[in-house]
């Protein structure tokens, strides 16, 4: 393709996403596509300006306001921001700022805000005019709809003239609860909550807007004909006086490498925050300093945004690979292009089932949304269907098991396809995969790999085969030297001391989990006594329900587990529980046994989740919100609305002194 054709295609695709995100909020793909997407039409323009379009959107801010409403022209415009993607593209910032001034530069750091840019009018203390940013020289005037977010000032705390910036945005809370009701109603969900608040400010009718409680930070000054600032961080100062709401979180830092942390460091926490951030924004605090950098046409030279790891990206999926898995479900799981999700690289994502796939319809060789949130195993969110190019090939599910050809069926009531011979090879390997595992038996040195290969060499069969292997067996697999041999057999062998939950759980008993399986080994203290255990007994166990007490019995009826449990009994394996004994909650000496404890903030002396463990060990149970039904409250530095709706609702309130001394550590 000629380079003139290829800067005519990029240009023109990205003015239709950048329609579709600005003037629709409907984006078409997510960000990290759009940016770098741009950043290729950047370097292509640069090599060959002669071919750059007049109108491209690499020299734009935003879009271009919509003919429903009245045009505001901003008489100081409202500028982009350049990017860092990472902390090298952070230093070159700061290099940048130092050339251009002559002292060191403080940076204020903020949060970047998902929502959208807002510029707010105030004439002697009063609120006239409220605008989007749209193309950065003119917006649409949404005053109508502003009016209804809370914290937005109608009147100053004094009587002056002038226009300040902030976003717009709309709490996680608000969201999901309007995504949800939409789901009700069967209408089209929003993407996110940024094009949920755009989408909401930009009604005709104020009540819709007043509906979807949205909020608003102010993060700056448009212009101040009365006042004079120093420097942004004065300046926040003075508009939180006036009334504003500014962001908390807000920093001021002495050197590029703690801006660095910063950004690191919210990269971990902004999933606890009420509202979405999709990076930092880094500013040159001094006024003086930001007037001497100046600006380019699109942002200013003094300040930039840092923007996270992308948890949504696009890549080609190559092909799909069936898996099948220790209940015999045969799972699809797409092969694709590696590509980087929020910091790891990504090669397969699951696909689900085939329900899935022909809702999604999805092909072979498309180009593919995957999305990776926490630890949660990858998955295709959508198809790029306008990115199709005809070669794509459709899948079928086979009609037949991939590992030992028996027919699959579906069960009924489920979506997933199932192998249902018990004999399949691939359900025996997953089943003893599982049986070592961290949460199961835990035996170190025996993984994935090793079992597959004693499986292949016929050398375990069963969980019990684990424990008769002797080392000459061990000596013939691959990589495998006397000292690990050793090793491996010493761990087997001290995995026999396992308290009982760590074998009920390796037995891959259907729908008891590992949680589960501690909760039985507590109550019943004995395998015996839990193989005896009726239907009835069962679910008088708190959090044992009947489907999971008659897969309980079922299993225990079956001659064959009454065989392998014997066996696994006489060579050895400890069949009892040996974790602390349970007590009734009101045995236990504490304020905390029987209660309902919230946490909240945070705690110089403890993390959550140790606090969460104390507390349980002391007959507690924690919940994460607050409600009539809290006994108390923990509340750390930083406590927010929890607190607030705690002391409404006059429950008790620990504070870490308090919360410490409670579990007798002071
Ligand atoms: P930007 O989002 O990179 O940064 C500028 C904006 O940051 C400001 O306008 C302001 O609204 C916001 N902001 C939040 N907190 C702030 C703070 N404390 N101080 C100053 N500003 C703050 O730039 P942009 O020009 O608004 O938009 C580009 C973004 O839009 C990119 O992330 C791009 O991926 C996305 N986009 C996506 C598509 C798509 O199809 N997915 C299309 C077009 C644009």
């Amino acid at each position: 393709m000629s380079k003139k054709k290829e800067i005519d295609e990029r240009t023109h695709v990205l003015q239709d996403y950048a329609y579709h995100y600005y003037v629709l909020d409907q984006p078409k793909v997510p960000d990290e596509e759009y940016d770098r997407l741009l950043r290729e039409l950047e370097e292509l323009e640069a090599a060959h300006p002669e071919h750059r379009h007049e109108d491209s959107p690499t020299g734009r801010i935003g879009g271009e306001p919509l003919d429903q409403f009245r045009k505001v022209r901003h008489d100081v415009p409202m500028m982009s921001l350049s990017n860092a993607f990472d902390a090298e593209e952070l230093r070159d910032f700061d290099r940048r700022v130092r050339d251009g001034i002559s002292g060191t530069p403080v940076y204020s750091c903020e949060l970047k805000i998902d929502g959208l840019a807002v510029t707010l009018k105030y004439e002697k203390g009063s609120f006239i005019l409220g605008a989007t940013r749209g193309d950065g020289q003119t917006g649409e005037d949404i005053t109508h709809n502003l009016r209804t977010i809370g914290s937005i000032p109608l009147k100053l705390k004094e009587p002056v003239t002038l226009e300040v910036r902030g976003e717009a945005f709309m709490p996680k809370k608000s969201f999901e609860r309007l995504n949800k009701a939409k789901a009700q109603r069967g209408e089209a969900l929003f993407a996110n909550p940024r094009n949920a608040a755009a989408g909401s400010l930009r009604q005709l009718d104020p009540k819709i807007a007043a509906d979807r409680h949205l909020d608003m930070f102010i993060y700056g000054i448009g212009s101040s004909p009365d006042k004079d600032f120093d420097s942004h961080h004065e300046a926040l100062e003075y508009v939180k006086h006036l009334g504003f709401k500014t962001n908390r979180e807000a920093a001021r830092l002495d050197s590029i490498e703690e801006v660095i942390d910063y950004c690191e460091k919210w990269v971990e926490k902004r999933a606890d925050l009420p509202y979405e951030i999709d990076g930092i924004v880094v500013k040159v605090d001094s006024i003086e300093d930001q007037q001497q950098l100046g600006f380019t046409a699109k942002s200013p030279r003094w300040a930039t945004a840092y923007k996270f790891p992308a948890e949504e990206v696009v890549t080609t999926l190559r092909t799909i690979e069936l898996s099948v898995g220790r209940t015999g479900v045969v799972t699809p799981t797409a092969i694709l292009d590696p590509v980087s999700v929020a910091g790891t690289t990504v090669q397969r994502a699951s696909l689900h089932n085939e329900d899935l796939i022909r809702e999604q319809d999805v092909k072979i060789g498309d180009r593919v949304v995957i999305k990776k949130a926490g630890d949660i195993i990858p998955k295709v969110v959508r198809v790029l269907a306008d990115e199709r190019t005809g070669d794509e090939e459709d899948f079928h599910m086979p009609t037949h098991c991939p590992e030992c050809e028996s027919e699959l069926v579906r069960l009924e009531g489920e979506v997933a396809l199932r192998c249902v011979n018990p004999k399949c090879p691939a359900q025996i390997r997953e089943g003893l995969i599982h049986f070592v595992s961290r949460n199961a038996m835990n035996i170190d040195g025996l993984g994935e790999k090793v079992i597959s290969q004693l499986f292949r060499h016929e050398l375990v069969a069963d969980v019990a085969d684990i424990y008769r292997l002797q080392r000459e067996q061990l000596l013939e697999l691959e990589r495998m030297g006397e000292k690990s041999a050793d090793n491996l057999l010493s761990a087997i062998e001290a995995t026999k001391e396992n308290s009982l939950e760590k074998l009920l759980f390796g037995l891959g008993i259907r729908f008891v989990g590992s949680k589960a399986a501690a909760t039985l080994a507590m109550h019943f203290e004995t395998m015996e006594r839990l193989q005896q255990a009726d239907v009835e007994e069962l679910t008088a166990v708190d959090e044992i329900g009947s489907k999971m007490a008659d897969a309980i019995v079922t299993y225990f009826a079956q001659e064959e587990v009454q065989e392998l449990i014997a066996e696994l009994a006489s060579l050895g394996v400890n069949m009892t529980y040996n974790g602390p004994k349970l007590q009734e909650a009101s045995d236990i000496d504490s304020v905390f046994a029987g209660k309902t404890v919230v946490l909240t903030g945070s705690m110089d002396t403890m993390t959550r989740s140790e606090a969460k463990a104390e507390i349980e060990q002391l007959g507690g149970k924690v919940t994460s919100s607050v409600t009539k039904k809290t006994d108390i409250l923990v509340a750390g530095e930083k406590a927010g609305s929890k607190l607030t709706k705690a002391e409404e609702l006059g429950i008790q309130v620990l504070d870490e002194s308090a919360f410490t001394e409670a579990l007798g550590r002071s």
